[in-house]
């Protein structure tokens, strides 16, 4: 029996997330008194994998192959499961990122395993009983789930677990996994975003706008302040849906769902489908020159008045630190 977590790399590196997952799997392998291995799919320098034993991984089975340099769900989901089975892997952690939610229940079925999907902290081990908690009806409600299978697949939520640096070592083995052409047929070509902006799904800190900043062209001071703040920008579904922003900018219960330490919504009315996606933020502010506006009900700290005289005098503070 062991532990088994997959870490997923963005260009060759990997996010705060993946170092979440990893110190969360290995608290799982602490619980169950037995080792933690990562499992890494492409081409990844040996300086970037170790920093995992630094977050509690033992061994990582590193996996660079030609026929895995594209992200392909039901491949890497195949490899995933065959590293699980190699190590005899009782629980297996992913982040559930994009490619977490698309691969943690594929897993699922070729293990035969129990899944959380989008767990937000520990399971509790009483009696022989594996119970997980995570958010359901889009962030209104906690469930917890008990597990009954032999094995598990747990996707752990961005920024719901701390980081915890173990201070350890990993051996890396290279692992030839078996991809079978079948799992081949959808090639998904990569796109990568020529940016250095703050990805949405992992920033700890986001500014987001909605219809009450007007048009696209009012967005330079939603940027400028997520700039100084080191934030990314997020906005609501009718700004995306009329192209004033990117949809991959959307966040709500059509759009991401996020969970940052800190969201300041600009101008949102804060409709229960904006909500869905962002309430399990740990701080939310809210700036709306309407007190009645349902998002103020939601928020840590609230400032009534136009977004044109509060934003500008945010960045002029900021700037004066
Ligand atoms: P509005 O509702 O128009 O609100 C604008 C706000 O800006 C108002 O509160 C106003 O007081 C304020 N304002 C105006 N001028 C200023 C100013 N100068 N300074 C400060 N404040 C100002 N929406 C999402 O966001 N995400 C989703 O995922 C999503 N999914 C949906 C799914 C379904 C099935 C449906 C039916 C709807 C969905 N919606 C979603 C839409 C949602 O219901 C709301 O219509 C939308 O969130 C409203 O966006 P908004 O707050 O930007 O705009």
């Amino acid at each position: 029996m062991s532990v088994l977590v997959y870490v997923e790399n963005a260009e060759g590196k990997f996010k705060k997330s993946i170092f979440e997952a990893v110190s969360y799997a290995k608290a799982i392998a602490d619980q169950l008194n037995t080792s933690l291995t990562a499992v890494s799919i492409g081409n990844v320098a040996q300086d970037e994998l170790q920093k995992l034993g630094n977050y509690g991984a033992a061994k990582i089975l590193n996996v660079n192959q030609d026929a895995l340099k594209s992200f392909i769900n039901q491949a890497y989901a195949s490899v995933i499961a065959e590293a699980a089975e190699k190590i005899a892997a009782s629980v297996v952690v992913l982040s559930n990122s994009f490619s977490g939610k698309g691969l943690a229940p594929r897993i699922a079925v070729k293990l035969n395993a129990g899944l959380v999907d989008g767990a937000i902290s520990l399971p509790e081990l009483n009696d022989g009983k594996f119970i997980v908690k995570k958010t359901a009806f889009s962030n209104k409600a906690f469930a917890y789930v008990e597990l009954h299978a032999d094995k598990k697949v747990i996707s752990l939520t961005p920024n719901s677990y701390k980081i915890v640096e173990a201070g350890g070592q990993a051996a890396i083995e290279d692992f030839a996994a078996t991809v079978k052409p079948t799992d081949l047929t959808a090639l998904i070509k990569d796109i990568v975003r020529a940016t250095d902006k703050v990805s949405l799904p992992d920033a700890e800190l986001v500014v987001s706008a909605g219809r009450g900043l007007k048009g696209p062209e009012n967005w330079a001071m939603v940027e400028e302040l997520a700039n100084l703040l080191g934030a990314a920008t997020a906005c609501s579904k009718p700004v995306s849906d009329a192209d004033w922003r990117p949809h991959s900018e959307h966040v709500g219960q059509t759009g991401i769902a996020i969970s940052p330490n800190l969201y300041i919504a600009i101008g949102i009315s804060g409709a229960i489908q904006h909500l869905a996606g962002v309430s399990s933020s740990k701080v939310i502010v809210v700036i709306n020159k309407d007190p009645e506006a349902p998002f103020f009900k939601v928020a840590d700290y609230g400032i009534v008045g136009d977004a044109f005289e509060i934003v500008p005098k945010l960045i002029e503070e900021l700037k004066s630190f």
